[in-house]
């Protein structure tokens, strides 16, 4: 039986949202969240970390120097990020809207995105402002749900030990492949990525607020729940 929020999802708008952000600590839901709202909406899901991965696995210039930092849990230095973000959103399929997981994640990082949206490209293809999402959630549970995080190699599908586990474990319900687990999972890592986001994206939660677009979703709760409450902040977020 589907749940309501994979029925919500499947019933696709065609009205354009304009730009949307999630924000929210590692683990917090960014990632499984705007898939469903990229479904809802038919726009692209833009996650920097997927693009950053991409690179890496391709062994691209902007991989190999992005790796050192991702490989530590640190943020890439926004130079190498920048013109791959701008290039991303310079498609044509970003056209109706698009939804950044996992961008901005510093206040210099917010304001070149502002920036970037007055540019004369983007102002004359959307003049709806952006909605911010922000998931929060408790540092015990971003701790189980990094930890116990594993995904698919061949199809990509998510996994938690603790709250989605697969069928048989650690093997993929619908590949059989074997799951893996990021590397910046590693228990090591995460502390640093926590540290990371404490330290530079959470004063980015003010930044938003001050101008009035930021929508606060308690993201402890049932998915399903967050993801109505994510629709819901999307279609009233605009006409604010
Ligand atoms: P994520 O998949 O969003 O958790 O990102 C994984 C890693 O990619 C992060 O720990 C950073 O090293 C890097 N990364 C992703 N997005 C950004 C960003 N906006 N700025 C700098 N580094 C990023």
């Amino acid at each position: 039986m589907k749940t309501q929020a994979t029925s919500v999802a499947d019933t696709q708008t065609t009205t354009a949202v304009g730009p949307i952000i999630f924000l929210g600590a590692p683990g917090a839901g960014k990632g499984t969240q705007a898939k469903l709202v990229a479904e809802r909406y038919g726009i692209p899901q833009i996650s920097t970390g997927e693009i950053l991965r991409q690179n890496v696995a391709r062994g691209t210039e902007l991989g190999k120097k992005a790796k050192v930092f991702m490989d530590k849990g640190e943020l890439v230095p926004d130079d190498l990020v920048f013109g791959m973000v701008a290039e991303r959103l310079r498609n044509a399929d970003c056209v109706k809207g698009f939804i950044l997981d996992g961008f901005p994640r510093t206040l210099p990082q917010a304001e070149w995105l502002d920036a970037l949206f007055a540019d004369k490209f983007f102002a004359n293809r959307c003049d709806k402002p952006p909605v911010v999402v922000n998931l929060v959630v408790g540092y015990n549970q971003l701790l189980r749900r990094l930890t116990g995080r594993r995904s698919c190699p061949s199809c990509g599908r998510i996994y938690n030990v603790y709250y989605q586990p697969p069928r048989v474990p650690e093997t993929c319900d619908t590949e059989g492949s074997r799951l893996v687990t990021r590397k910046d999972d590693q228990e090591s890592v995460i502390s640093e990525r926590l540290k990371a986001y404490e330290q530079q994206t959470l004063p980015l939660t003010d930044y938003y607020r001050r101008t009035g677009r930021l929508r606060e979703i308690n993201g402890d709760q049932e998915p399903e729940k967050v993801t109505l409450e994510a629709f819901s902040a999307i279609e009233h977020g605009n006409r604010v």
